[in-house]
């Protein structure tokens, strides 16, 4: 999944703990396995390698890294901050960041791994390999479907909060 996708669902879970910040960031990190293995799109990146053989050790700074960084922290920071507006409350803003990034974290670990791969990346990443759909959505179905997903997401917390 995208990571806006992954920050919206760790915002749900720590919108639904606002006393325990460490069972949200735990179950925050542990979310992004679970939707990881639902089938879904990822948007293709130009020169950064991903997945389970993914190696960037020589990986040098030119246009195509600077494009994939904008997307990947574009991505990271609309989840983020769809995450704080459709979550915080004016009491829990610091709250509404810690699940979204904790929800983010496995896929930074990821690319941590193709640069430095060695444990706890090592199985971290077998994990994350082995739980991660094969089974790739094309855009145009994987793009609606991370939305509708996103949304039932949203609306399904508000119910039950
Ligand atoms: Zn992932």
């Amino acid at each position: 999944m995208i990571l806006s996708t992954h920050a919206i669902v760790g915002g749900a879970i720590a919108s639904l703990l606002p006393s325990d910040p460490l069972l949200a960031a735990v179950l925050g990190f542990v979310s992004h396995f679970a939707i990881d293995a639902i089938p879904h799109w990822d948007y293709p990146l130009r020169s950064i390698s991903v997945g389970k053989r993914a190696d960037n050790r020589r990986l040098r700074l030119n246009r195509a890294v600077i494009i994939d960084v904008m997307c990947v922290g574009v991505d990271a920071c609309a989840g983020l901050a769809l995450a704080v507006w459709l979550f915080a409350t004016p009491t829990s803003a610091w709250l509404m960041a810690l699940g979204p990034i904790a929800a983010m974290v496995p896929d930074a670990l990821q690319f941590a791994h193709s640069i430095c791969p060695r444990e706890p990346l090592v199985t971290l990443q077998r994990f994350h390999g082995s739980i991660h759909s094969n089974r790739k959505l094309a855009w145009k179905l994987g793009v609606s479907s991370q939305i509708v997903f996103a949304a039932a997401v949203a609306a399904l917390t508000e119910t039950v909060r």
